[in-house]
């Protein structure tokens, strides 16, 4: 008996939503690794390309494997369409530049991935699109950039690396009025813990580089939303412009989607204890996690997010040098700047993902030299506690100061 996609729960969509079988009844999603499609004759290919039968054409703008990624996805989000991309930076770009034309303007949060930052920032303007920043997580700076017209709102929540939150249905309220459609990169969420499309967002992208391959593999993007503007809208210039996922990443997602909820389930878990143990420490400054009480929106974010995800960020007392320390201290946690990998992941945002920016942007995004961002993978969280134990008390005798009063 065929089964209603639209009945099944999140646990047994992310294994088997989208899923097409060949003739052959494979149990694993197929490998479609191919470029183009044969046409039983001449007159099928006319009608392909006329749009009156369903072939696909070439894998530039529609594949099998990767129509099962997009189907999965569009499934477990809750959206109507999705087109998967290469990059997560690909989905970004596609997502902007397929909305906007000269003369637009866009609002966009502070607190952006440092790519989507650079977009906006510096490659809309070339083409005559006006850009503003706002503080993500003060709505008076929205109600203010919305109280003019605006053509679309890009922001991150929450944000990297402070994990700032951003009150998705109140800036979405404000947007729409402003005439704008609402893009959130919900990279550090992920589709779990947090559904934009719910809270008012028009489009929703991802990095699936991040936790939706989650085994640090192959990198991929996706940009979901209403099925119109997916085919009308960012499907001609994705067909024409080229940011197509490879067939084998693609592949590679829709086994990492499986086990996305076991995965980020434990990371979680894991990082809320990892962030409690530094709380603890006097080396630390500062830990930012949404679900510790002390992060300054924990409330909002509680009402946003079923989880705190899988990053926590912490400060030390003793700047750059403390940090650097701890880092060279670290046996087991490594030092790059990906995240959401299986793999527990350290980066020092100031000299590296936020280097670009500059010091004064730094210091608006609360970016201080002792700041490290943790992305917390499937290693025993006692494990990470022990190693981060180490490297403090490595430190320790060199930077420890009184906590500051809470
Ligand atoms: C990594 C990341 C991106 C870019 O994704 P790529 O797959 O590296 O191109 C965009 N936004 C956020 C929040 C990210 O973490």
């Amino acid at each position: 008996m065929p089964i209603d996609p639209d009945t099944l729960r999140p646990a047994t969509r992310l294994v088997h939503g989208g899923t097409t079988r060949s003739a052959h009844g494979e149990t694993a999603e197929a490998l479609f690794l191919t470029s183009g499609f044969v046409y039983d004759s001449a007159e099928q290919a006319e009608a392909t390309f006329a749009g009156t039968v369903q072939h696909y054409q070439y894998s530039r703008f529609g594949n099998p494997t990767v129509a099962m990624l997009e189907s999965r996805l569009a499934g477990i989000e809750g959206a109507e369409a999705c087109r998967a991309t290469a990059t997560g930076m690909a989905a970004v770009h596609s997502a902007l530049l397929s909305h906007l034309k000269t003369g637009d303007r866009v609002v966009a949060s502070r607190a952006l991935f440092g790519s989507c930052h650079w977009i906006v920032s510096t490659l809309l303007p070339r083409y005559g699109i006006q850009a503003e920043f706002v503080d993500g997580g003060d709505l008076d700076q929205w109600r203010a950039a919305l109280a003019a017209p605006a053509q679309l709102v890009l922001l991150e929540t929450p944000s990297n690396p402070m994990l700032e939150i951003v009150d998705l249905p109140a800036v979405a309220a404000l947007a729409h009025k402003a005439g704008a459609i609402v893009v959130v990169d919900n990279v550090f969420a992920t589709p779990l813990l947090q559904q934009p499309l719910k809270m008012g967002a028009d489009v929703v992208v991802y990095s699936c580089t991040k936790h939706i391959d989650g085994q640090g593999r192959v990198l991929g993007g996706a940009v979901l939303g209403r099925r119109k503007w997916i085919e009308e809208t960012l499907q001609p210039f994705i067909r024409n412009t080229g940011p197509a996922i490879s067939p084998f990443n693609a592949w590679l997602l829709l086994k990492g989607i499986e086990t996305l909820a076991l995965r980020v389930d434990a990371a979680c878990r894991g990082a809320e204890k990892v962030a409690d143990f530094l709380a603890s420490r006097g080396e630390v400054t500062r830990v930012w996690y949404p679900t510790r009480a002390d992060h300054p929106q924990h409330a909002l974010a509680m009402t946003q997010m079923t989880a705190g995800g899988t990053v926590v960020t912490f400060e030390l007392a003793g700047g750059k040098d403390a940090a650097f320390a701890a880092m060279n201290a670290f046996g087991l946690i490594a030092v790059s700047n990906n995240l959401g990998d299986s793999k527990s992941l350290a980066t020092h945002p100031a000299t590296t993902t936020h280097m670009r920016i500059g010091e004064a942007e730094r210091a608006k995004l609360g970016i201080t030299d002792g700041v490290i961002r943790l992305s917390v993978g499937l290693e025993d969280p006692r494990d990470l506690i022990d190693d981060l134990a180490q490297a403090l008390d490595a430190i320790g005798a060199k930077a420890a100061r009184p906590r500051a009063a809470e």
